[in-house]
Formats: structure tokens, C-alpha cells, sequence
């Protein structure tokens, strides 16, 4: 059955697979459907592959990675500009589609539409400067000259919570790198990836330097996917749990891989804390994308001393918000991307009020047709609630309450994840020092939001291994080639 096109957008609603230059059938006829999370509806459907569409999509790359490699850098940066350039033209549509798919307000699809899009800049500028070291052996036998060259077919695989965002941050790296992709989008929200492919190739990337698959048995092709020696690249966004699963997978071909996994950021305001610009950020930290951000702050750690202030202020700005469908233009607050989400969310909270934790605004489901949670402030958390250690990725926020900066640190790091961290404090060298002793890969020091192209994006512990964004992203898809040389011959 296929969807006509919606009415909002010139986006193709029921795109076939991208494998080299033919926009194709899955081998399976059946269809998947995408639901549009506000209303539980069907709003398109996409391809279904199996896993020899999947390996005719790694043919296409490796057969297209020797003249892309080989093409100059300048010349694979202007396509880049040019993607730029074209995303940002089609701004609207790609937002429109975005929040259907996703669910999320207007306003941060647009937010997600500029940031996604930045990343071709950013790699098109970066792309044109891969450099190399040169050094000499301490013996003085030999120089040691090392080139970065591009790693090779890699397989991207990407979440539903930034299904444009995710997607061109990697593949504007791979590409400036000289590597060719497949990539495997969210099935929860594959149209905004197809489109993305979509202006790419009218942007002038050649056939078989982006790949696109959909699957409904996404285990068994990704596997087959990892089980090819000629795929040398795992870039993947998710959950931890699945990301451990694949880098198990990854070790059969010891395919060389990134991961970027789940959060449980801790968002610390410290007694000498601007208050008002504490919440500002806090609304931004916990409410960008409806709380279902990996960087979503997860725990709110108050100073005694503030916490009342602190908790009252939050209250009203998290009340304040409208929660509808993410295409009105008045929604803060738009749908979570499924039944099961709002559900979980549910459960913590319920676990987190039977430990108890209280209620100051939201905390129970709506029951509407679409999949719409309520943003909800509990405080009086025990740190025994599940809601400490799990990811939320809703818009609750959990207060709890410290009397140190020692106790606060210590709070902070007691998790198995270390993505991102946020901190409130007038006192620069305070905050500096505090930076320094919190486990996550970044730190917002005053700031509710850390995303920026230009940055290394990543996360230590459980969370990932490997950067995205900045200089290192594209280093992600190269690998370093030592020469040794004397010179003389
Ligand atoms: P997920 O369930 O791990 O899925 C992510 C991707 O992996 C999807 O494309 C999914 O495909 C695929 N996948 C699922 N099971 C797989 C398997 N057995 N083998 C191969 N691929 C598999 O995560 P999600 O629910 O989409 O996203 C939310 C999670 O992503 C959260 O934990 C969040 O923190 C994390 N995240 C991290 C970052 C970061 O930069 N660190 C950014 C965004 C999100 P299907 O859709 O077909 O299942």
C-alpha cells in the first residue's frame, strides 16, 4: 500500500531502497509503515530489505569507494558545501518531516534541520585540511612520515530521536574522510534520511557513495553486514545495550568502530549558582527534543541551599509549556516517538513515587490518541529510584539534593555512563575544578546545550568510544599509514 505524499511537504513519502544509483524495491514486498507518533496514524512506508539487498548496498559501495577516494578533496568538499547549501534551501520540508516522523515540536525539528546541515559545512571546510606528521626516529635511521587514508566502506547506523542530525554527522566525516556508506536509519523514522540522500544526490555525490537500507530484521542484516571483510567502518548512535551488542559483532572482522551510546547526565546547580539562568538552561538541557536526547539531563543535583528556589522557578517554566502535535506551531512540548516510550516513562515515574519521591507538576500519561507525556518535576527523589540510573529520554525531571561539592561529584559519577555533564556556578576556577573531576566526555559549565559541529562529541565510559564532530570526526573514518624512510636510495 502506498501513502500519497503529504500534503506539507514535497518529501517522498514511500521511498524505495538507495543502492548505487537506483532507488529500489526491497526484496521483501511487504512494506514497512511509518506511524506519525501525534496521532498513531500511518503517514508513509518504506522499503523492506533482506540481507542480499543489504550486500548488493555493500557492492555499491566498495564499487564506488576507489573513485571517490581517489577524487580530490577540494572536489568531494564543494558537494559537501553543496549539500549545505541545498539542506538549508529545503529547510522547511525536511523540519515538516522531521517532526511528523519524530513526533518533536516545529521548533527544534528546525533547530535539528540547522544543526544536521552544519555538519556538511563543517567537514566541507574540514575535509580540504587532512594533514599528515612527519618526524624522525630517535636512532636517526629513518624518517617516519605518516598520511591518513580513508578507512573504507563503512556502515552507519543511526537512532530515531535526530534522524537528520544523526545521520549527516556521519556521513559529512565519512565522505570528506574519502570513505562510501552504507546507511541504516532508525525504522521508526526513515523518511527524513531518504530525503536527506535524496537533495545529496542532487548536490552531485556520485552513485554508490551513499547507500540507503530500511529492514524489518535489522539483527540479522546488520549482522550480514558486519560479516563482510570488505566493510571496514562501524559508526553507530543508539541505545548501549545494542551497541554492545554490535561491537561484539564488529570483532569477527575486527571492524574498526565508534559508538555513541546512551546518557544519564547529571545537571548540578551550586549554591552560588545564577538561579535564573540555572533554569533557563535546565529547560533547555532537559526539554531540547522533548527530553528523548541522549544529552538530555537526567538528574538534577541541587545545593540544599537552593533547592527550594531552584524547584519552584523550574516548576513554573516546565507547567508552563504546551505539549501537542510537534507540527503546530505554538508546541513546546511534542509527541514521544512511540506507545512503549511513554509507557516507560511511566513506569519510572511510578517507581520513583513509590520510593517516595513527589509529584509538583505532570507525572501521568494523558490518555490521548497520540503518544504524548506531560512535562513532570519530582522531587524528594531517593537516589534508590530507578529513574537515578536509567535513562529517562521523556520530560521528567528528578530533584535531588546535595550538601557538598564533594557529594555532588560523587553523585554525578555514580552511573555507568559519562556523556555529557552540566554545572552551575558563579565561581569560574570552582567550575573548572568540578569539570575536571566529573566522569563525562563533555562538560556544559553555565550552558544547558553542548552541540556544536566544531566540538568532539562523545562520551567516555558506557556511553561510547570515539568523537564526532570537530577534527577527530573525520580522523574516526581514516586510518594513520606510517612510512618509514631514509631519504636516500
Ligand atoms: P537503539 O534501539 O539502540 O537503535 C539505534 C539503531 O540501532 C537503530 O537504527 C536500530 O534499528 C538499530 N538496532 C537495534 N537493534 C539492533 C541490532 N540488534 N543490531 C543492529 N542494529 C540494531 O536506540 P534508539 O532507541 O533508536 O535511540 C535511543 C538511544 O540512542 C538512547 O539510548 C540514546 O541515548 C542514544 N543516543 C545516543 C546519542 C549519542 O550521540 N551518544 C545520540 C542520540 C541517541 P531499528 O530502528 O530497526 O531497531
Amino acid at each position: 500500500m502506498l501513502i500519497q505524499a503529504n500534503k506539507n511537504t514535497d518529501v517522498d513519502m514511500n521511498p524505495n531502497l538507495l543502492i548505487g544509483e537506483e532507488w529500489r524495491e526491497g526484496s521483501r514486498k511487504e512494506r514497512i509503515m511509518v506511524e506519525d507518533p501525534a496521532t498513531g496514524g500511518t503517514i508513509g512506508s518504506v522499503s523492506d530489505a533482506d540481507v542480499s539487498d543489504a550486500m548488493l548496498a555493500v557492492d555499491a559501495a566498495y564499487t564506488a569507494g576507489h573513485g571517490w577516494a581517489a577524487t580530490s578533496a577540494r572536489d568531494r568538499c564543494e558537494i559537501l558545501r553543496r549539500c549545505f547549501e541545498l539542506i538549508t534551501r529545503d529547510a522547511n520540508e525536511l523540519a515538516n518531516i522531521i517532526s511528523l516522523e519524530n513526533g518533536k515540536a516545529i521548533k527544534d525539528a528546525r533547530g535539528e534541520v540547522a544543526y544536521a546541515a552544519e555538519f556538511f559545512r563543517w567537514f566541507s571546510e574540514e575535509g580540504v585540511r587532512a594533514r599528515g606528521d612527519i618526524g624522525m626516529a630517535p636512532s636517526g635511521n629513518n624518517h617516519i612520515l605518516v598520511q591518513y587514508q580513508p578507512i573504507g566502506v563503512s556502515l552507519l547506523i543511526t537512532p530515531w530521536n535526530f534522524p537528520a542530525a544523526m545521520a549527516t554527522r556521519k556521513i559529512a566525516p565519512a565522505l570528506a574522510a574519502g570513505c562510501t556508506c552504507v546507511l541504516k536509519p532508525a525504522t521508526a523514522t526513515p523518511l527524513t534520511a531518504y530525503a536527506i540522500v535524496r537533495i545529496m544526490l542532487e548536490a552531485g555525490v556520485p552513485p554508490g557513495v551513499v547507500n540507503v537500507i530500511t529492514t524489518s530484521t535489522t539483527g540479522s542484516v546488520v549482522n550480514a553486514i558486519l560479516n563482510d571483510s570488505r566493510v571496514r567502518k562501524l559508526s553507530f548512535t543508539g541505545s548501549t545495550e545494542v551497541g554492545r551488542t554490535l561491537l561484539r559483532e564488529a570483532a569477527g572482522q575486527v571492524i574498526n568502530s565508534s559508538m555513541e551510546l546512551g546518557g544519564n547526565a547529571p545537571f548540578l546547580v551550586f549554591e552560588d549558582a545564577d538561579l535564573d539562568s540555572a533554569v533557563e538552561g535546565a529547560m533547555v538541557a532537559k526539554m531540547r527534543n522533548g527530553g528523548e536526547a541522549c544529552t538530555a539531563a537526567n538528574r538534577f543535583l541541587v545545593h540544599r541551599s537552593v533547592a527550594e528556589a531552584f524547584t519552584e522557578r523550574l516548576v513554573s517554566a516546565m507547567s508552563r509549556l504546551k505539549v501537542g502535535p510537534g507540527v503546530n506551531e505554538d508546541t513546546d512540548c511534542g509527541a514521544m516517538i512511540n506507545n512503549e516510550a511513554v509507557k516507560k516513562i511511566q513506569e519510572l515515574v511510578d517507581d520513583a513515587k513509590a520510593v517516595g519521591a513527589r509529584v509538583l507538576c505532570g507525572g501521568a500519561a494523558t490518555d490521548e490518541k497520540g503518544f504524548y507525556y506531560p512535562p513532570t518535576v519530582l522531587d524528594n527523589v531517593p537516589l534508590t529510584a530507578k529513574m537515578f540510573r536509567e535513562e529517562i529520554f521523556g520530560p521528567v525531571a528528578p530533584i535531588y539534593v546535595f550538601e557538598t561539592e564533594e557529594e555532588a561529584i560523587r553523585l554525578a559519577n555514580d552511573t555507568e555512563y559519562g556523556l555529557v555533564a552540566y554545572l552551575y556556578t558563579k565561581d569560574t576556577g570552582r567550575g573548572l575544578r568540578i569539570s575536571a573531576a566529573l566522569e563525562a566526555g563533555m562538560v556544559a559549565l553555565n550552558r544547558g546545550l553542548v552541540s556544536d559541529p566544531a566540538a568532539p562529541f562523545g562520551g567516555v565510559k558506557q556511553s561510547g568510544l570515539g568523537r564526532e564532530g570537530a577534527q577527530h570526526g573525520m580522523l574516526e573514518f581514516m586510518e594513520p599509514k606510517y612510512i618509514a624512510t631514509s631519504w636516500a636510495c
